[in-house]
């Protein structure tokens, strides 16, 4: 079951009202690495999971996720301002302000309607977790393309806190792929010769080896 806390997960500041800059971040609220995205990809995913401690990590994260579209959300309300005006928003969607009264829109920064063709479960946990390792590398690297096209401080704590976020969950997932080694598509994993050749078609030159076809499994740097 899912409860509503009336707080937010971390503070939103605003500076002052920025509508364009408003219509670049429903990237993040409705976009394909956006924070409805990742909500719903975990969520979706948790549901044949077997492992105990994984299964809560995917709704833990799904649940955090969801408060970060809070989040997100009320940052685009904030910087919508009070006014519709036709000359606000100077490219991008024009949807909060010609249909939703500045209400944030389930869209992304382009006002392409979010779809859940952007959400990968594929009850594989290793597959599953890879992808959401992959989705939070995105999350984090939207982060900082929007974090460099702003000046406002608030804004800018904001969008910190949030790709900081990404990166614990992006660690998590290797923690939780590096457990499950042995398991699913991670067992029989480059078994024939097949699985070890290089094709090399773009001769002269070639730059790789044969690959080793190994399971991925991530190591963690050494402390020192
Ligand atoms: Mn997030
Ligand atoms: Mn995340």
């Amino acid at each position: 079951m899912f409860r509503h806390d009336k707080n937010l997960l971390h503070p939103v500041k605003v500076d002052r009202p920025n509508p364009t800059y408003a219509a670049m971040l429903q990237e993040q609220f409705g976009g394909a690495n956006g924070e409805l995205k990742a909500a719903l990809q975990y969520i979706g995913q948790s549901f044949r999971v077997k492992d105990p401690a994984i299964k809560d990590l995917f709704l833990d994260i799904g649940a955090e996720e969801m408060s970060h579209m809070e989040m997100v959300g009320t940052m685009i309300n904030m910087l919508n301002g009070h006014d519709v005006a036709d000359n606000d928003v100077q490219s991008g969607s024009m949807e909060p302000q010609v249909l939703g009264g500045l209400n944030p829109q389930l869209e992304n920064a382009s006002g392409y309607p979010w779809t859940a063709t952007y959400v990968t479960v594929t009850g594989d946990l290793a597959a599953d977790l890879l992808s959401n390792i992959a989705a939070e590398q995105r999350a984090k690297v939207v982060y900082e393309y929007l974090y460099r096209q702003i000046n406002d401080k608030g804004v800018r704590e904001t969008i910190d806190f949030l790709l900081n976020r990404e990166e614990a969950h992006n660690a998590l997932f290797r923690e939780a792929l590096n457990k499950i080694q042995g398991s699913g598509s991670l067992k029989d994993f480059g078994v024939t010769p097949d699985s070890k050749l290089y094709f090399n078609l773009s001769t002269p030159g070639r730059h790789f080896s044969n690959p080793q076809a190994n399971p991925p499994q991530f190591v963690p740097p050494s402390n020192h």
